[in-house]
């Protein structure tokens, strides 16, 4: 049985923070393959400065080429309506049958996670891996919270890490002024950025 991890995210821009949780769970949990999904966004709902599909996974290819075993999927893309994990769950657990599935996130999703749309076929379908995000979410906090998902049947595995506190909102916001992001962004990321013109202001 392989091991395959899912990542999903909006990735608008995908960050450093987003490559920093990739490297830990894929050195503590050893994939065979990590699939990464940026997500639909109906158009309906509205993102400050959201960028293209096209884009958005772009950047994830170029920001994730050089870790091995890793795959970035335009599936949820190519869907119609939101962007449900569940349901590419579901697809991928059909294509994968016979590996275990991991679904890969930051703390802040975890920590929401009961609000989600049919979590718990979610924890039958993949067992959860978190990062922590932000120095507040600590492993004792979420280890304490994977309990109480445990009981629901699910696995949660707590990848013990240093946070690397960087939003895209924030960056949106600093690259709309302007400002220099380079600490937090691939470098290529940086030159797609510039060389399409995006996040700009007006
Ligand atoms: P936004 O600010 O636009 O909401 P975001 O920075 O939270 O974006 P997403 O694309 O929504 O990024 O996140 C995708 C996944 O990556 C989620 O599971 C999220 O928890 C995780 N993540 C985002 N930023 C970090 C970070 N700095 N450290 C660890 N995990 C992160």
């Amino acid at each position: 049985m392989g091991k395959i991890g899912f990542f999903g995210g909006t990735f608008n821009p995908v960050h450093k923070g987003h490559k920093k949780l990739l490297e830990s769970v894929i050195r503590a949990l050893q994939f065979d393959k990590v699939i990464v999904l940026p997500s639909r966004v109906p158009p309906h709902k509205q993102v400050d400065g959201l960028l293209s599909g096209k884009d958005r996974l772009n950047m994830c290819k170029l920001a994730f080429a050089d870790i091995k075993g890793v795959e970035v999927s335009d599936w949820e893309l190519r869907q119609s309506g939101k962007s449900y994990s569940v349901l590419t769950l579901r697809h991928f657990k059909s294509e994968y049958p016979d590996d275990k599935l991991y679904f890969i996130m930051g703390s802040d999703m975890l920590l929401s996670f009961h609000e989600w749309y049919c979590y718990e076929e979610i924890l039958k379908l993949a067992s959860l891996v978190c990062v922590s995000r932000k120095n507040e979410d600590t492993t004792s906090l979420l280890l304490s919270y994977a309990k109480t998902l445990e009981q629901k049947g699910g696995e949660v595995i707590i990848v013990p890490e240093e946070p690397f506190e960087v939003s895209s909102t924030e960056l949106r916001d600093k690259l709309k002024k302007g400002q220099d992001c380079s600490c937090y962004l691939d470098k290529n990321v940086v030159q797609y950025i510039e060389a399409n013109n995006l996040y700009h202001e007006g």
